[in-house]
C-alpha cells in the first residue's frame, strides 16, 4: 500500500497527511444543512462509537452485578469490575499495540513519526515507554475508571441519584446520549485540559501524560492519577443531570478506551493490498508534538481550538500563529 497517495513524509521519514483537520461545520453561519447532517451522522454512526455502545451493553447485560447486590459496597463485585476492566483494556490497548507496535505489520506505512516508542530513556519509568504506558493505564487508569463506575453504581442502585426509565422517557434519554454529552464531554475535556497546562499543575499531574512525545495506543491514558481522577470525573454530571446508569456506562466505556485510537501514532490502518482504514489523530498528536495547541477532543465536534485560537492544523501558518501566541505571552509575563 502505498502511503504517499494520503500524504507526504520529510527527510526525517515523519509522515504528514495531506488532509488536514478542521472542525465540523456545525457552527457555521449560514448553516450548512446537508454538511452539518452529514458531519452529525457520520459522528454518531462511527464504527468505534458502534463499537463502545455495543460493548457497553456486553458488559451491562453479562458483565455488572444486580442491582440488589451493589447497594452495598462489597470486595466480591468490585472486584468483578476490577477485573472486568482491565481486561477491557488489556485486550482493547494490547490489540492495537501487538499490531502496529509488535508485529509492526504496515511498519511505518501512515505513521506521524518515523521512530519507534524509546526503549531505553530515563525520563521513563523503566527506561521504556511502553513499560511506563502500561503501568499508568493498568495500575493507575483501570482502578480509578472502577472506582468512579462502582461509586456512580452504588449511588444508583440505592436511589441516591435518580435513573430515568427508558421505557418512559426514551425521546430523553437518546437526547442525553447524541446532543447533551458530545457537548458537555468536549466542554469538560478542553476546560481540564487547559487548566492542566498551567504552571505547577502541568509538572504536578500532566507532565506524565506529555512525556510520551511520539505516542503509541498505551500512551492514550498514561496519566498520573491525579489526572485520571480529572479526566474520569466527566461522569458526576450524571449526579446532576438524570440519566440511566447504562449512559455512565458508556461514558467510561469510551473515556477509558477510546484515548488508545487518539494515541495511535498511525493514521490508516492497512487492511488489504489496497486497502486501508482511516483512524486518523493527527490533531492530538500535533498536541502531544507542540505541547501548546488543541486541547480540545479530536472530534472536533465542538470548535473550542478554533473559537480560543488554540487549533494547530500542521501547516506552516498554523506554525508561525503559534509562535506569535507563544511570543505574545512571553512579553505579557514579561
Ligand atoms: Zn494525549
Ligand atoms: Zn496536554
Amino acid at each position: 500500500m502505498d502511503d504517499t497517495l494520503y500524504g507526504t513524509r520529510d527527510k526525517r521519514g515523519d509522515w504528514t497527511p495531506n488532509k488536514r483537520p478542521k472542525p465540523l461545520p456545525v457552527f457555521v453561519w449560514p448553516v450548512q444543512l446537508r454538511a452539518l447532517l452529514r458531519s452529525l451522522l457520520a459522528y454518531h454512526l462511527s464504527p468505534i462509537r458502534a463499537f463502545f455502545i455495543l460493548a457497553t451493553l456486553i458488559v451491562w447485560i453479562y458483565l455488572t452485578p444486580s442491582v440488589e447486590t451493589m447497594r452495598e459496597f462489597s470486595p466480591g463485585w468490585i472486584l468483578l469490575i476490577l477485573l472486568r476492566n482491565a481486561a477491557l483494556a488489556l485486550l482493547f490497548y494490547g490489540s492495537f499495540h501487538v499490531v502496529l507496535y509488535i508485529q509492526r505489520r504496515q511498519q511505518t506505512q501512515f505513521k506521524y513519526n518515523s521512530k519507534w516508542p524509546d526503549t531505553n530513556n530515563t525520563t521513563f519509568l523503566f527506561g521504556s515507554q511502553n513499560a511506563e504506558n502500561v503501568f499508568w493505564v493498568m495500575c493507575s487508569g483501570v482502578p480509578v475508571w472502577t472506582a468512579y463506575e462502582v461509586l456512580t453504581l452504588w449511588m444508583f442502585a440505592n436511589g441516591y441519584v435518580q435513573s430515568v426509565d427508558f421505557r418512559q422517557h426514551p425521546a430523553y434519554l437518546v437526547a442525553l446520549l447524541l446532543l447533551f454529552w458530545p457537548v458537555w464531554v468536549g466542554l469538560h475535556f478542553y476546560a481540564t485540559h487547559r487548566l492542566i497546562h498551567m504552571g505547577p499543575l502541568y509538572h504536578i499531574i500532566h507532565k506524565v501524560h506529555h512525556n510520551n512525545v511520539n505516542p503509541g495506543p498505551w500512551s492514550g491514558l498514561s496519566m498520573h492519577t491525579f489526572e485520571h481522577i480529572i479526566y474520569f470525573s466527566v461522569v458526576l454530571i450524571f449526579f446532576i443531570v438524570p440519566a440511566h446508569p447504562l449512559l455512565v456506562e458508556f461514558g467510561l466505556v469510551a473515556f477509558a478506551l477510546g484515548p488508545a485510537l487518539g494515541h495511535l501514532g498511525f493514521d490508516r490502518i492497512v487492511t488489504g493490498d489496497k486497502k486501508s482504514m482511516s483512524t486518523e489523530n493527527y490533531f492530538h498528536y500535533l498536541h502531544h508534538k507542540y505541547f501548546e495547541v488543541n486541547y480540545g477532543n479530536s472530534d472536533r465536534l465542538i470548535p473550542f481550538d478554533y473559537w480560543f485560537g488554540t487549533a494547530h492544523d500542521g501547516s506552516l501558518e498554523a506554525d508561525e500563529a503559534m509562535y506569535k501566541r507563544m511570543k505574545a505571552k512571553k512579553c505579557a509575563r514579561g
